[in-house]
């Protein structure tokens, strides 16, 4: 599969430009979008699932015109969008029934074979007669996922997945994705939280005030901060003072004060010493250093 966005604009009907000239080509495998609320990553996604059009520029899946082939492309769709809502009074096992129907599924052998095995996947199995309004936020959200890749999809779309989650409910949910890329297939992960793009992204993109402003694997955006993540321990007065001037990450306590991390161009004259950027320390220091500092160039 191969999703490819050209000079893309989505210009809202009160003026407010949601995405400037957005360029993206997205191949089989996992891909994060991630950036912060407000960044345009739910318009993006919209237009991605035809459920809106561009202003400018244009969507080829397999090069097909988004717009064009609408109904081509929405058959190879499963979407999870943000606000997630199905019918409380269902039992889970109808509404993924429900689904599968919608998603095309007419033999009733094999629709219960596949609601069957999809409750099993995402761990629902045991509560598959409850009504789906009694269901945990982490259960919902398992629900969610499940009706949208019981149609087989070829590209999986979630918008902010694991928003209010908890942490096992977290990487419960990270784990069906990450399964999922096992197939053909593309799968879309649009975040404002770092922790879910994990080492099973094999691209991703940063997207701020509607442009995207990195593109690559996540490992090359953690090169760029390597030698811009420094640790150090500090006195509680020196670190009201650090706080002030650098972008500290972690703070822990410790018997002379804090042991903390800062990302920072340098720390000059303090004591510090340099560690392993993660994709957390990475994400900081291309938001908050190098855009500013090159804000001409986005
Ligand atoms: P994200 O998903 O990254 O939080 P959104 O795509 O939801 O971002 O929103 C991007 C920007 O567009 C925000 O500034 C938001 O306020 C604005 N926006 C979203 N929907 C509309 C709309 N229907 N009309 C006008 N502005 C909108």
């Amino acid at each position: 599969m191969e999703i490819r966005i050209e000079n893309l604009d989505k210009i809202y009907k009160n003026g407010h430009k949601a995405l400037t000239d957005i360029n993206l080509t997205i191949e089989d495998g996992m891909f994060g979008l991630l950036g912060p609320n407000g960044a345009g990553k739910s318009t993006l996604m919209r237009i991605l699932v035809t459920l809106m059009k561009p202003s400018n520029g244009r969507v080829l899946v397999n090069g097909m015109d988004l717009q064009k082939h609408r109904k081509e492309v929405r058959a190879l769709l499963g979407y999870l969008p943000q606000d997630f809502r199905f019918f409380a009074k269902y039992r889970t096992w109808e509404f993924l029934d429900y689904s599968a129907r919608l998603a095309g599924l007419k033999n009733r052998a094999q629709r219960n074979q596949a609601v069957e095995q999809m409750l099993e996947q995402v761990g629902l199995y045991e509560a598959r007669d409850r009504r789906a309004g009694r269901l945990s936020g982490g259960m919902k959200r398992r629900l969610g996922i499940a009706q949208a890749i019981i149609g087989d999809p070829k590209i999986l779309i979630v918008d902010e997945p694991t928003t209010g989650l908890d942490p096992d409910e977290r990487i419960r949910f990270r784990n069906i994705l990450s399964k999922m890329t096992e197939k053909e297939m593309i799968v879309i992960l649009s975040t404002h939280i770092v922790g879910d793009i994990s080492s099973t992204c094999r691209s991703m993109a940063l997207l701020e005030k509607g442009k995207l402003v990195f593109v690559g694997a996540p490992d090359e955006l953690i090169d760029r901060s390597k030698g811009h993540v420094f640790q150090m321990t500090v006195s509680t007065k020196e670190f009201e003072e650090i706080k002030e001037k650098y972008n500290v990450i972690s703070t822990i306590p410790s018997v002379e004060g804090w042991d903390i991390q800062v990302v920072a161009e340098d720390t000059g004259d303090l004591p510090s010493t340099l560690i392993e950027p993660n994709l957390e320390h990475a994400y900081v220091y291309f938001m908050e250093l190098l855009l500013n500092k090159n804000k001409e160039l986005f």
